[in-house]
């Protein structure tokens, strides 16, 4: 076998396709959140309070606007619920939380935006399912009177439509066709046909209405991975629009988790997909900012975003049955996650901090000097002795019982060091 070393060019570097796309603004005070048009990809997550609990919803929204999410959608259903939007956003605003907040309407939302101006006007986005506007010729009148109420308040919507709402009138018309046609498309092909119509018309019709197509997002949610893949490459194909993406009813634990990231990651290394959410199902008593986590995570291992230090930490095997390279890698991600929101702030560019926590010798060493700070546990058989690596040379070699305490002791001496004297960030520009 001859090596084709000389003779080949550099291996190409991967990274992620670029789509040009419209941009839109979401906007809350002097927060500006753009969307599309060349800005990073957005993470959004939604409430699953009762969004007449002004206290409980305030408080969810910050702590996932605190996880990392751009804007938070929050269901609004009700008349009460309308009623209840002006006060969780002056809520927010007193506890100095300025991320846009979303309105998630159907059925309503025309007589909703229309009754409740203050609901309109607190709200930064509206979204808008066009197959829970309304049936018949109520269905146009109800959709032009959520895009009257946009233009009227200057704010974006997302017409977002789902195939568990797909506008059936729509369905049963292109079904019709389908059966005339000499060889009738697959069902799942109508379908895609019948979620890309939906959305691209009904963004036609608000901007025959003067809507300004910027601030128009469109979204087509499934809930299988390829049929996400398939409607989103047409969906991006035909239309120069922001798009939100995410795989409705993803699912709970490691099923959503999983097809969530399949699913995104393949688009969004394509260029397609302005904003993200990951629609996880929360296991009880887990957090609803794990739902922020993982969107945050899938923008992180594609290169697309950095929003926290990223820790290496090998498998462990046969050479390190203790667990306490596992618990030391486990400290030390929890640590560096619980000091984001301050370290944000006082540490420009901490986010791109590379900690390594790995288990022996074999890859230990050389894995911490790839990091910017790295340590390397004592596998079996190997002198208690755990070497810390900073900048790619050995600092010093930790001992003892306390290893854990003084390996975070040093991770936070080095991050001070390191980025403490640049000038702290405006959150507004992000
Ligand atoms: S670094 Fe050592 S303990 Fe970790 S997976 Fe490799 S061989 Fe096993």
């Amino acid at each position: 076998m001859t090596s084709l070393f000389s003779v080949q060019g550099p291996i190409p570097l991967s990274a992620p396709s670029l789509r040009k796309s419209r941009q839109a603004r979401v906007v809350w005070g002097d927060r500006v959140v753009t969307v599309g048009g060349g800005s990073m990809v957005r993470v959004q997550s939604m409430t699953n309070t009762d969004t007449v609990d002004v206290i409980g919803t305030a408080i969810q929204v910050k702590e996932l606007a605190q996880a990392g999410s751009e804007f938070v959608r929050i269901t609004v259903n009700t008349p009460e619920a309308a009623a209840a939007v002006p006060y969780i956003r002056e809520q927010l605003d007193r506890m100095g939380e300025n991320v846009p907040l979303v309105g998630d309407f159907h059925y309503n939302g025309h007589k909703l935006l229309t009754d409740f101006p203050a609901c309109a006007e607190a709200l930064s986005k509206y979204r808008i399912n066009p197959g829970n506007v309304g049936k018949g010729e109520k269905r146009d009148r109800q959709f032009g009177q959520m895009i009257e109420a946009a233009m009227r308040w200057n704010k974006p919507v997302r017409i977002g439509v789902n195939w568990g709402s797909l506008d059936q009138e729509l369905l049963a018309h292109l079904m019709d066709v389908n059966s005339r046609r000499s060889q009738p498309w697959d069902a799942r092909q109508v379908m895609y046909e019948a979620l890309i119509s939906s959305a691209i018309d009904s963004a036609l019709r608000a901007e025959e209405m003067g809507m300004d197509g910027n601030q128009i997002i469109l979204s087509c949610k499934v809930s299988g991975v390829q049929d996400l893949i398939g409607v989103y490459r047409e969906l991006a194909r035909r239309c120069d629009y922001a798009l939100h993406l995410g795989l409705t009813e993803a699912g709970m634990g490691t099923k959503g988790t999983v097809a969530s990231t399949a699913a995104l990651s393949i688009l969004l290394q394509e260029g397609i997909g302005d904003t993200i959410r990951v629609s996880l199902t929360p296991q009880p008593g887990e957090s609803r900012n794990q739902e922020v986590v993982v969107a945050s995570e899938i923008l992180q291992a594609l290169g697309l975003r950095v929003f926290v230090p990223s820790v290496t930490a090998c498998p462990g095997c046969g050479r390190t049955t203790s667990t306490t390279f596992q618990e030391l890698a486990k400290q030390i991600d929890d640590f560096l996650r619980a000091q984001m929101p301050v370290w944000r702030v006082q540490y420009p560019g901490v986010e791109g901090l590379r900690v390594a926590v790995m288990g022996c010798i074999v890859n230990g060493p050389g894995e911490s000097k790839h990091a910017d700070i790295g340590i390397s546990l004592p596998g079996i058989g190997e002198a208690p002795a755990a070497p810390v690596f900073i900048d790619g040379e050995k600092a010093l070699t930790l001992r003892g019982e306390n290893i854990a305490a003084e390996f975070r002791d040093i991770v936070e001496g080095y991050v001070a060091r390191r980025f403490g004297g640049n000038a702290p960030t405006d959150a507004a520009a992000l």
